[in-house]
């Protein structure tokens, strides 16, 4: 086993050795979706950065127990504590019974990340399914004097925890500053100090996710399912815990706060953050009018997109960045990594042209040590990629005759290949189904255009020909004033 990988650990702002409490398992939680809505491209990149940690940890021979949570209840719409929750909400306005908004969108979640090649972890718990264990979490809160209940709701104390621990350590912010930036001051509250956070959340009548409880009908607050959750599969201490830099504050630290009330001591080893995506250099969101659903990405289907771009290309893109530098999508760059992705592909086919020779130019265990140096520092996959294209230069230099292979070490390299850009990096082949699409796209476009000239000559024979034909292939035609509109 490779024991040299480093982590940086968002917790110490250092890179570690990488050690594992019981290896060869290893602990890993991430937190994983909030599922009220389609995933679009904010969910892609934790999605990717950690399975390709799951991959990579695997390849090394570490047994990884994955647990990836569903957020499906307290969630709640202006921050942690405040507002309606989010898949109740959309329940309430689809007259959808709560968990069928969360099946729908689960299964879009799981079909996208299945198209992306994001491997299932290997636990996916639910939020909804762990309200005893969430109470139970309470009740020792409240017991050992961390918590207090107010309303029927029970806030965590954060004055309390702050007597004897530091609160921020993780987002290096002290509760002074917090304070101040703090927006509930002003506000009527249940809380004694506005940074207390929920851990019970009395239900509004027209609430419509509620569980009986020793303090009120009510529902938990949103940091505690994690807590609960990563204990319950992984123990009171296990190795990584990841997820996205918005989460860090106030979701991660509220994490810790009452994980080390509860138990007196931390239970994660390293933390991880993946950083954020932009598009077009500025921050995605729903008022910008940028947030790009993942399936309009393979469709093409959206203003800002020149083109679809297949799920490989997008997981690519993700994967040419490192995960702690900020990456922004545009056009430009998506079409400079299909064709990377390309000249990839076609190298490594290319090892199937060669012809061996008696002896070797070209040395397969210096492309091998390269991936793994660059991989083993912190998944630096940008440089452990560069390193796979230098090697596809080499093997298209020995199919040009200026370089040579031997038949094991062209063997060799198809191994080393086969293994990094398939297992590690999960790039599969994908069958060209975002291309058929375009073209697809492309050729009705063109259909209707010539029966739209065909109209205008007053050939109608030809025109009716057209549409009746492509009605009869299931494509619905509706003109309008300035062309036409279709769907299949
Ligand atoms: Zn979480």
């Amino acid at each position: 086993m490779n024991t040299k990988f480093i982590i940086y650990n968002t917790l110490t702002r250092k890179k570690e050795i990488f050690k594992p409490l019981n290896p060869p398992l290893v602990g890993l939680y991430v937190c994983g979706p909030t599922v009220y809505g389609d995933p679009h491209l904010g969910h892609a990149r934790p999605a990717i950065t950690f399975d390709l940690l799951f991959r990579y940890l695997s390849h090394l021979g570490y047994k990884v127990r994955y647990v990836r949570n569903i957020t499906d209840v307290g969630h709640l719409e202006h921050d942690a504590d405040d507002g309606e929750d989010k898949v109740a909400k959309k329940a309430r306005l689809e007259q959808l019974e709560p968990m069928e908004v969360v099946q729908f969108y689960m299964n879009h979640y799981h079909d996208k990340m299945r198209q992306l090649n994001v491997l299932p972890p290997t636990i996916e718990p639910l939020a909804s399914g762990h309200i005893i264990e969430q109470q139970q979490m309470v009740s020792r809160l409240l017991e050992n004097g961390y918590a207090y209940e107010s309303n029927g709701s029970v806030y965590f104390d954060i004055d309390k925890y702050g007597r004897n621990y530091k609160y921020g350590k993780l987002s290096g912010r002290n509760t002074e500053d917090l304070l101040q930036s703090s927006r509930d001051l002003e506000k009527q509250s249940d809380k004694r100090n506005p940074l207390d956070f929920a851990l019970w959340k009395k239900a509004e009548p027209e609430h419509i996710m509620h569980w009986p409880s020793p303090w009120s009908d009510g529902f938990p607050g949103w940091h505690l399912e994690c807590s609960v959750m990563s204990r319950k599969y992984l123990g009171k201490q296990f190795d990584i815990h990841g997820g996205g830099m918005d989460l860090l504050f106030p979701h991660h630290e509220c994490e810790i706060a009452q994980t080390v009330a509860d138990q007196g001591k931390e239970s994660v080893r390293y933390w991880m953050h993946n950083n954020m995506i932009t598009i077009n250099g500025q921050k995605m969101g729903k008022s910008l009018g940028n947030s790009i659903m993942l399936e309009e990405f393979f469709t093409g289907n959206h203003k800002l997109l020149d083109k679809a771009y297949s799920p490989m290309t997008i997981r690519f893109f993700i994967l040419q960045a490192h995960y702690r530098s900020p990456l922004d999508f545009s056009n430009e760059a998506l079409l400079a990594t299909e064709k990377g992705l390309d000249r990839l592909k076609e190298g490594i086919k290319n090892l199937n042209k060669i012809i061996p020779s008696e002896k070797s130019t070209i040395n397969p265990d210096k492309i091998e040590n390269n991936f793994y140096e660059a991989m083993n520092d912190d998944l630096n996959s940008p440089v452990a990629i560069s390193y796979l294209f230098d090697g596809i230069r080499e093997i298209n230099s020995v199919i040009a005759g200026h370089d040579s292979l031997t038949a094991s070490d062209t063997e060799k390299l198809k191994k080393i290949y086969r293994s990094f850009v398939y297992d590690v990096l999960g790039l599969h082949e994908e069958s060209q189904t975002s291309d058929n699409k375009e073209l697809l796209k492309n050729l009705i476009d063109l259909l209707l255009k010539m029966r739209m000239e065909a109209r205008n000559n007053k050939d109608f024979k030809t025109s009716d020909r057209i549409r009746n034909e492509l009605e009869k292939f299931g494509v619905e035609i509706h003109d309008t004033k300035d062309g036409f509109e279709w769907k299949i």
